[in-house]
C-alpha cells in the first residue's frame, strides 16, 4: 500500500504543456470545502507525465488533510512541475516558472501556490509575475517568507505535546532526542531542542552535515542507527516510509514526532506502533507549522510573525486533542483523521 494513495476524488485537474518550455504543468485541487486549495509547487523529474500527475493528486488529498486537521480555513491542492532535461537555470528557469504561474492563473484562484521540493521562495516571485495566486513570496515583497522555520517551531510543539503524553511533562530538558535529517526543518528543530536542554543524537545521509552535529555537541550516527537507538524521542526530519513491518519491531523509543511526511510505509503501522506501546504523533500534524504560517498571511490584516507563531504554537493543543480521543482505544492516526473529517463536514 502507497502513502496517500492517488484517488480521483478531485475537484479539478488541469495539465497544461508550457507554452515557453515545453515542460508539463499540473495543478491538483483536491477540496475547496474549507477554503482555496493551498499547496506548494513540487519541480521534479518523473520517471513520466502519467506518475507526475498522480503525485499531484497524491500530494493534494494529503494537503485536504492538512490544512483540515490544523482547523485552517483552507483546501488541499498540489502544483507540479514536470522536468525532462536537467534542472532549469537562468532564462530557462523562468520560462518553466512563468508558464506554471499561467496554469495557476487559469484555475481562477481556487488554488493558490507555494514553494514546495524543487523551489524556492525566490522561484515564487517569478510564478507571481503571472499569477496573484502566490503565497510564501519573501517577506520584502509583503509575503510570510520560508516556511521551513515554521514547520520546525510547530515540530518542536508537537514533541513537547508528545513529551508530556509519553513521559509526563511538556518538556525535553535531559531527554534524548534523535533528529534524522538535519535539513532545513531538521537543523532548526535540533538548534531549539538544544536550547531547550535536551541530548542530541542526530543524522544524516550527508556527511557535510556532521559539522552542525558538531556545533551542536550532538552525537552523530547514521540514519538506520539513530531510527533504531535506545532514545526517548525520534523526530524523522528526512524522507516518507521510514516506519514499517520490518523497521517497527527494531525500535527502541517511546515516543515519535517529527517533520517528514508519510513516516509510516502504509496505515497499519499506526496499529503495530500502538501496540508496541510507542506514541506516534501524526507526521500531517507536526508539519503543519509552514501552511498555518501562510495562513496568516492570506487573513483579513496580512502577515504578522507574532500571531504566526501564536498559531503555530497550537499544533501541541491539536496534537493534544488528538492524544486525548486516542485515549479510547483509537490510534492518534485514527483520531487526527476523524478530526480532518469533523472539521471538513462542518465547512460543507
Ligand atoms: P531538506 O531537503 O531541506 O532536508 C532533508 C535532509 O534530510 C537533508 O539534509 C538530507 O541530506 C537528509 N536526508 C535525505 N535522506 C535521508 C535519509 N535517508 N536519512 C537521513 N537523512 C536524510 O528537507 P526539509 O525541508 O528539511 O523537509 C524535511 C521533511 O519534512 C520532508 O519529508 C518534507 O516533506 C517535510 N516537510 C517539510 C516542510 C517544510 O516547511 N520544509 C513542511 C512540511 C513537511
Amino acid at each position: 500500500m502507497v502513502p496517500h494513495p492517488a484517488t480521483l476524488d478531485h475537484e479539478e485537474l488541469l495539465v497544461r504543456r508550457g507554452r515557453r518550455s515545453g515542460a508539463y504543468c499540473i495543478v491538483a485541487v483536491h477540496s475547496t470545502a474549507l477554503g482555496p486549495a493551498l499547496g506548494g509547487c513540487r519541480m521534479w523529474h518523473y520517471e513520466d507525465n502519467r506518475a507526475a500527475m498522480r503525485d499531484a493528486l497524491r500530494l493534494s488529498s494529503a494537503m485536504t488533510l492538512k490544512a483540515a486537521v490544523a482547523g485552517l480555513p483552507l483546501g488541499g491542492g498540489k502544483g507540479v512541475i514536470a522536468l525532462h532535461g536537467p534542472v532549469p537555470r537562468g532564462a530557462a528557469r523562468r520560462d518553466v516558472l512563468l508558464d506554471f504561474g499561467e496554469t495557476v492563473d487559469a484555475v481562477g484562484g481556487r488554488y493558490l501556490t507555494a514553494e514546495d521540493v524543487g523551489t524556492t521562495t525566490r522561484d515564487m516571485a517569478v510564478v507571481a509575475r503571472a499569477t496573484p495566486h502566490v503565497t510564501g513570496l519573501p517577506r520584502a515583497r509583503g509575503g510570510s517568507g520560508d516556511p521551513s522555520p515554521w514547520t520546525a517551531v510547530g515540530v518542536e510543539a508537537a514533541i513537547l505535546a508528545t513529551c508530556e503524553r509519553a513521559y509526563g511533562a511538556a518538556t525535553v530538558r535531559g531527554r534524548t532526542v534523535a533528529v534524522v535529517g538535519l535539513g532545513h526543518v531538521g537543523l532548526p528543530l535540533a538548534r531549539k531542542l538544544s536550547r531547550r536542554g535536551a541530548k542530541l543524537v542526530v543524522a544524516d545521509i550527508d556527511p557535510a552535515k556532521r559539522v552542525e552535529a558538531d556545533r551542536l555537541g550532538a552525537h552523530w550516527m547514521t540514519p538506520e542507527r539513530a531510527l533504531t537507538a535506545a532514545v526517548d524521542v525520534i523526530a524523522p526530519c528526512a524522507l516518507g516510509g521510514v516506519f514499517d513491518d520490518e523497521t517497527v519491531p527494531e525500535l527502541q523509543v517511546a515516543a515519535i514526532a517529527g517533520a517528514a511526511n508519510n513516516q509510516l510505509a502504509h496505515d497499519a503501522v499506526a496499529d503495530a506502533l500502538d501496540r508496541r506501546g510507542i506514541l506516534w504523533a501524526p507526521d500531517f500534524v507536526c508539519n503543519a507549522g509552514g501552511i498555518i504560517n501562510i495562513s496568516v498571511e492570506l487573513g483579513p490584516s496580512g502577515y504578522d510573525p507574532r500571531r504566526a507563531r501564536q498559531r503555530v504554537h497550537g499544533v501541541g493543543d491539536t496534537l493534544r486533542a488528538i492524544f486525548d480521543a486516542a485515549s479510547d482505544g483509537a490510534t492518534p492516526l485514527t483520531a487526527a483523521t476523524a478530526l480532518a473529517e469533523r472539521n471538513l463536514t462542518r465547512g460543507r
